[in-house]
């Protein structure tokens, strides 16, 4: 044991997704699962089709817009699938014949869009972290947009190597951003996106569902060889039910998105990323045993990706901190080191605990 506090009743998820979800929404949904709004059965046992269930899906779908300040000339889409699907769908529902896709190579999660992006597509990578290991993001003077591209995707939060945008270009082609990672930390200008997407099982609640926010102008009639399931225009027309939507995952979503109101919306969110955040990269920067590779400016204010200059004492460090109520702290399996994942639910004084085990550590291995 290497910690002096004595006192670990709280038990902190610092997982990368699912995460952690907020007391009072894992209260809620224990509490409904047996009568949902006094319907006698179960969400679980919902027909997809009842009023009852659109209803809900307008609540979420209001609730979102209201958040986020959608404009009108956007379709919210809620699929199943999760954000790597829609890797390879975007260019099959985006691209017109003859059109390329540029992207911007920030981090592990740009590659995997890429990779999949040119299973359908000629892709361009526009400018690429990777000369800087994935430790800073090129700056938008870096970008070289292609003539022939259909729309440009940025990650705007890398969650294995810890990049964040904080500012988004205008560009002449839509621009697609995968935000599966800081949805909902901060507010967006949504009209300078052609599309958003997001996986909900970090900042919306569970897995099983995708966010997909889109301008009206890309919706277009599926090219032939798509699943209908899989064409936005499709879903679109059908309000996201033309199969069955993912109705638990959205159930989960409402709740959330009521919690982020109740806790002082998108400007609340940020404030509290940047508090939790900017004392954790304060802390490493001046120890002595953990170092924060990533460049300042570009830090994710969401997934704060550190080492051990010892790499021996990584697992030692993240065995230990779960005996200490602080769990999932190992980093991206291909990144290596520690993460910590700092999404809404994540309390200021589980922050104040992560340091306080670090400090702890620091002293017996420094
Ligand atoms: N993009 C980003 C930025 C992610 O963090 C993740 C999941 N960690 C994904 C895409 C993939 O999401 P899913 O597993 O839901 O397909």
């Amino acid at each position: 044991m290497v910690c002096t506090c004595t006192e670990f009743a709280e038990r902190y998820n610092f997982a990368a997704g699912p995460a952690m979800l907020p007391a009072e929404v894992l209260t809620q949904i224990r509490e409904e699962i047996p009568d949902w709004r006094g319907s006698g059965s179960s969400i679980l046992e919902q027909p997809f089709t009842s009023a009852a269930f659109k209803g809900l899906m307008e609540e979420v779908e209001a609730d979102l817009r209201t958040l986020l300040s959608i404009p009108r000339s956007y379709r919210v889409l809620f699929l199943q699938g999760g954000a790597s699907v829609q890797f390879g769908l975007l260019p099959l529902n985006l691209l017109h014949p003859g059109q390329s896709a540029d992207y911007l190579e920030s981090g592990h999660w740009a590659r995997r869009a890429i990779s999949e992006a040119r299973r359908h597509a000629r892709v361009n990578v526009i400018a690429s972290a990777a000369a800087q290991s994935f430790t800073a993001l090129p700056s938008f003077e870096q970008w070289r947009s292609s003539p022939d591209a259909g729309y440009c995707h940025i990650t705007s939060n890398e969650t294995g190597n810890g990049l964040q945008l904080r500012d988004f270009p205008q560009l002449a082609v839509p621009l697609v951003a995968d935000m599966t990672s800081d949805f909902l930390t901060r507010p967006i200008p949504v009209e300078r996106f052609g599309l958003i997407y997001a996986s909900a099982q970090k900042n919306l609640g569970i897995a099983g569902l995708c966010v997909v926010i889109v301008h009206q102008n890309l919706l277009r009639r599926p090219p032939r060889h798509l699943p209908a399931a899989f064409s936005y225009a499709v879903q679109a027309e059908q309000q996201s039910r033309f199969n069955t939507p993912p109705t638990f995952a959205l159930y989960v979503a409402g709740l959330m998105l009521r919690w982020i109101r109740q806790n002082g919306g998108l400007p609340a969110m940020d404030e509290a990323a940047q508090r939790r955040s900017r004392e954790l990269y304060r802390y490493i920067d001046t120890s002595r045993i953990y170092r924060c590779r990533q460049h300042p400016p570009d830090r994710s204010a969401i997934n704060v990706c550190f080492r051990l200059i010892e790499p021996g004492l990584t697992d030692t460090f993240v065995q230990q901190a779960a005996q200490h109520g602080l769990y999932n702290l190992h980093g991206h399996a291909v990144e290596g080191g520690i993460r910590a994942s700092l999404y809404n639910a994540m309390p200021q004084a589980g922050v104040r605990r992560l340091i306080a085990f670090m400090t702890a550590f620091e002293h017996a291995h420094g």
